[in-house]
């Protein structure tokens, strides 16, 4: 029976990625600084800079759409692209990697992104993801931050943060054109804290507070999915999964199972807002419920 469920499950995984009708997908852009915009299509949110010499990208979304993807950028820049930096290894954010390399740009993320590229993985325990060809992984990898000089007035600052989302998570800071590309550290709906892929809750109101020193008013904030967001967004986001972490913690201290803590309403004020995409409340509550310590 089990077997039988999980090839279901795997057929229904399969057929949703076989039925997503990328021809109907438009690359749309949003200009956020000189040298900056958020490009938006079907998947994570992309980040594209550009310097003198060279064009960059921040996550390539699937590879089906890598051709609009390129035309988008060729619509903003004339300039090749160089490399295409990964927040973490979702394939919703790292799927187009080997067409983007095919084409000529060198892939660059943190070493956990290429580690778990490169091998089978489990994200959120139900979706079985095969190892990318070598083609699809980072040929330069960091383990802490590094910076790439895109010219002479502008930069970009690539920093692996706690393990959140995931534990390859990265944010991208542009300090002089005040944006910064968070990946699905933020996004408009409840946080996916992946578990099987080394995600945990208090890594992520600690990955907050970082950012939270980071930006200011002024700063416009690239989430994985959603809208441009700024830093009264990220404010209140922090304090709702700050919240949700301290309730969740002190009942499951006080001895509370998980099923309990999913019937105590401990999301409510924020399920009309947060409630509405990849993550239920229900989810949400198990991940900070296993994850918090
Ligand atoms: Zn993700």
């Amino acid at each position: 029976m089990k077997k039988i469920l999980f090839g279901l499950m795997l057929c229904v995984g399969l057929l949703t990625q076989a039925q997503r009708n990328w021809d109907a997908v438009e690359i749309t852009s949003e200009r956020l600084a000189d040298n900056l915009y958020v490009l938006y299509g079907s998947g994570g949110n992309m980040g594209l800079a550009i310097g003198d010499q060279f064009a960059y990208l921040i996550d390539d979304q699937f590879a089906p759409l890598s051709d609009k993807i390129l035309g988008a950028i060729r619509a903003l820049t004339d300039k090749p692209l160089r490399y295409v930096v990964n927040t973490h290894w979702h394939g919703d954010h790292a799927g187009g990697n080997a067409p983007m390399a095919q084409q000529g740009a060198t892939l660059i993320a943190h070493e956990n992104v290429r580690k778990r590229m490169g091998s089978v993985q489990w994200a959120g325990t139900d979706r079985e993801t095969q190892p990318a060809p070598f083609e699809a992984l980072s040929r330069i990898t960091f383990n802490e931050e590094m910076t790439v000089y895109l010219d002479a007035g502008h930069s970009m600052h690539i920093m692996h943060v706690n393990p959140s989302h995931t534990d390859g998570d990265s944010y991208v800071y542009f300090p002089e054109a005040n944006v910064i590309h968070m990946g699905d550290n933020f996004i408009s709906g409840y946080p996916f804290i992946d578990i099987a892929s080394g995600g945990d809750i208090d890594g992520l109101v600690q990955n907050m507070n970082m950012a939270l020193f980071i930006v200011d008013d002024q700063t416009k904030i690239i989430r994985g999915h959603g809208g441009v967001a700024g830093r009264a967004e990220l404010q209140a986001f922090r304090d709702m999964i700050d919240t949700i972490r301290m309730r969740v913690k002190q009942a499951k201290d006080a001895g509370k199972t998980l099923e309990e803590v999913q019937q105590m309403g401990l999301t409510s004020e924020w399920d009309a807002q947060y409630d509405k995409g990849f993550i239920n409340a229900q989810r949400l509550l198990e991940a900070v419920y296993s994850s918090v310590d």
